[in-house]
């Protein structure tokens, strides 16, 4: 029977419950998906020496026939051994098998065997331990270049690549070729077939190299068109006209007077909304430098053109406290302020709804909630976007389109400084606002890095600052919180139920005496607010937490910022979880506590204790751990990648670029029969975010 790329693994020989089970974990249930599970790296397994003249300690084939009945021995209780002579024309050598007492009877005397290993040699002895073997003459994963995928418990790599060596020849033929011939030959890249078959099993390492470079291409080229699909939806589009883009009747509104920064940000904002053309602008600050004013003075503006304002924020708490201080603000001045965040009850989530349609609400604070297809606008003239990268550009692109037939203007704020090179691809065109500076008065955090040994006295610290009527965030990273990429931690929190575990610790036994709160990410998101808000109304002295603090969350009465297992979290994200603390007056403190021996994560804690710069740490967490971590965590809401990696692929990226523009100006919404496919293709690549190819 011959597969194709919907044939279910299940019905694949060697495929049982089980393992279909395992496969499906890695996301693999057709042979498609296989074919699209690419190796992470490659064996060369071409290399067949004779046993004598295989150099010492480098991983070699020797074929050899197997010269005496292997020997089972069992050393101890759990260790068991089976010892093989082998020889070839010329040589011999001993091969051992650790704990696969089957070999004993998989190998049979007189036959000839392939062997791929390293070889040992000890004076004129030569041996090789665990290798991989096959019968001469039917061999599968010897002799060639051998794909190593990403695996998991139950699914071996033999397993994988007999799995695709199963479905290739079926099946690479029918993935369709989305590259137009004229982009293939423009780029000189290799076929869809060709590259399928030799990314699995490469021919050589040319066509390996090949391969690699046209699926790179072929990825960042489709996500150059999606971008670019979802872009041009906004191209030659009229921007409504804020008329009268004067803000000198903002500023007297704030209780403090505007740093420069601000004061620049919002004007070029103010000017975008007055052009004609609709605004597409990412201000871009470190944590505090008050980017919330920047989007009330841009609501402000929308609303006295009586167009509403939609501002999305990523969690409900973070809404709730825009909603509050942007109510303050600008209630005084004649806008009316809604909330919807969906955690409302049902008759107040009608009336704030009722009330948006009708045109009663100037602007509306929420979160993704905002985006359900209850919340309809009277006029909607402005989106904006807080803390952008927990947004997908797709969700944002499905707010504007709530204002129906015109095209809002769009804000987006964003704490998160991203090397000038990527920011093109992550926010497309984007004009961007940097705000490089902080509102004055403001006492830098004093930032600490301790060893396991100082902990008795980071609790006193805490215990004083208590007294003085202050409150602590101690923060422990939880494994399953974390991308599933990462290694596993040298020390530390093994899972969720450790930190539990150590929070009940700090509340019983450490502080007794001072309330103890603790929030984790797998609550229901109510109590999870609940303990927030009693943090903030200063009803918790000590909030305990994985890494779920929301961003942005301002509690001016929080002085200290206690960070465990601080070697696990990136630089950047640090930098973020103590902007938690320093926004009060008091001076406030973050304490790294690690107890890791490494000197190189020593070293790169010490970053944060020299400087609050935001930019100023990202670009020192670019240097040291490289660009991967910028898109390790999906923090930028694209999709997600298989084979290209946005940073490594930087002259790769800009032809891909290049081509998806130049084919877009031609055929604009690639309606072309002949660029079917790749719609295809972009539409599917885009469907973890919203339905927005329509
Ligand atoms: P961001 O969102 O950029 O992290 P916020 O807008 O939340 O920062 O502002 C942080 C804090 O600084 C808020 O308490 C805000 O009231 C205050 N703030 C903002 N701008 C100024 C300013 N120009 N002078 C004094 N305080 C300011
Ligand atoms: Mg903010």
């Amino acid at each position: 029977m011959a597969l194709t790329l919907e044939t279910g693994l299940r019905t694949l020989p060697g495929v049982g419950e089980v393992r279909a089970r395992s496969l499906a974990r890695l996301g693999l249930a057709t042979a498609g998906d296989l074919l699209r599970y690419f190796p992470r790296s490659y064996e060369d397994r071409t290399r067949l020496c004779a046993i004598s003249d295989a150099p010492a300690g480098e991983m070699v084939c020797v074929c050899a026939v197997v010269a005496e009945p292997p020997r089972l021995s069992r050393i101890r209780k759990g260790l068991e051994l089976v010892k093989v002579r082998a020889v070839d024309g010329r040589g011999a050598m001993t091969v051992t098998f650790f704990n696969q007492a089957y070999v004993k009877d998989a190998l049979r005397t007189g036959e000839s065997y392939v062997f791929y290993g390293k070889m040992e040699v000890q004076g004129r002895a030569r041996q090789m331990t665990n290798p991989a073997f096959e019968p001469e003459g039917r061999q599968r994963f010897t002799g060639r270049i051998m794909p190593v995928y990403p695996l998991t418990a139950g699914v071996s790599n033999n397993l994988l690549a007999g799995l695709v060596e199963r479905c290739l020849p079926d099946c690479a033929g029918l993935i369709p070729e989305v590259l137009p011939q004229t982009v293939r030959e423009g780029h000189k890249l290799a076929q869809s077939e060709f590259s399928y078959q030799n990314i699995h099993f490469p021919a050589s390492w040319e066509a390996l190299e090949l391969s690699r470079r046209r699926l790179i291409f072929e990825e960042l080229f489709l996500l150059s068109c999606g971008m670019a699909l979802l872009r041009s939806r906004r191209d030659g589009e009229q921007g409504v006209v804020c008329a009268g883009a004067d803000l000198a009747g903002f500023w007297p509104l704030l209780p403090f007077a505007p740093t420069a920064a601000q004061r620049r940000a919002a004007e070029e904002a103010a000017a975008d909304m007055a052009s004609g053309r609709p605004m597409n602008r990412l201000i871009q600050g470190d944590v505090g430098s008050g980017k919330t004013a920047v989007a009330a003075a841009c609501a402000w503006l929308a609303c006295r053109s009586s167009l509403q304002t939609a501002l999305m924020a990523p969690t409900e708490i973070l809404a709730e406290q825009h909603y509050k201080s942007l109510s303050a603000l600008l209630a005084p001045a004649g806008v009316r302020v809604g909330l919807i965040t969906g955690g409302e009850r049902a008759a107040e989530k009608r009336r704030v709804q009722a009330a948006l349609a009708a045109g009663e609400i100037d602007l509306v604070v929420g979160t993704h909630a905002l985006l359900s297809g209850g919340v309809e606008f009277h006029d909607l003239g402005l989106v904006v976007a807080d803390e952008q990268h927990r947004f997908g550009v797709a969700q944002r692109a499905a707010l504007a389109a709530k204002a129906g037939e015109r095209t809002p203007h769009i804000l987006v704020m964003s704490a998160t400084p991203i090397p000038r090179t990527l920011a093109l691809i992550i926010y497309g065109d984007l004009d961007v606002s940097v705000m490089d500076e902080l509102p004055p008065g403001r006492t830098p955090v004093k930032t600490y890095l301790v060893g396991e040994d100082k902990r008795q006295r980071m609790f006193g610290f805490v215990r004083r600052l208590a007294a003085e009527g202050r409150q602590a965030y101690i923060v422990c990273p939880a494994v399953e919180e974390r991308g599933a990429e990462e290694s596993p931690p040298e020390s530390g929190f093994a899972d969720l139920k450790a930190v539990t575990v150590y929070a009940e610790q700090l509340r019983t036994e450490v502080f007794p005496d001072l309330r103890v709160a603790f929030v984790h990410g797998k609550m229901k998101s109510r109590d999870k607010e609940a303990v927030m808000s009693a943090f903030a109304a200063g009803e918790v002295d000590v909030l305990v937490s994985t890494t779920v603090i929301e961003v942005g969350v301002d509690v001016p009465n929080a002085a200290l910022m206690i960070i465990e297992n601080a070697e696990r979290f990136g630089l950047s994200q640090l930098h973020q979880l103590r902007g938690r603390v320093g926004r009060g007056k008091h001076q406030s403190y973050c304490v790294l506590v690690t107890s890791t021996r490494s000197a190189e994560s020593r070293a790169r804690l010490r970053v944060l204790t020299g400087t609050n710069d935001g930019f100023q740490i990202a670009e020192e967490d670019l240097r040291l751990r490289g660009p991967g971590d910028f898109f390790g965590h999906r923090q930028h809401g694209l999709p997600q990648l298989h084979i290209a990696d946005l940073a490594g692929d930087m002259g790769l990226l800009k032809e891909a670029q290049a081509a998806a523009e130049e084919l877009l100006a031609a055929d604009p919404g690639l309606r072309a029969p002949e660029h079917r496919p790749l719609l295809e293709r972009v539409r599917e690549m885009f469907s973890a975010e919203a339905d927005i190819f329509n």
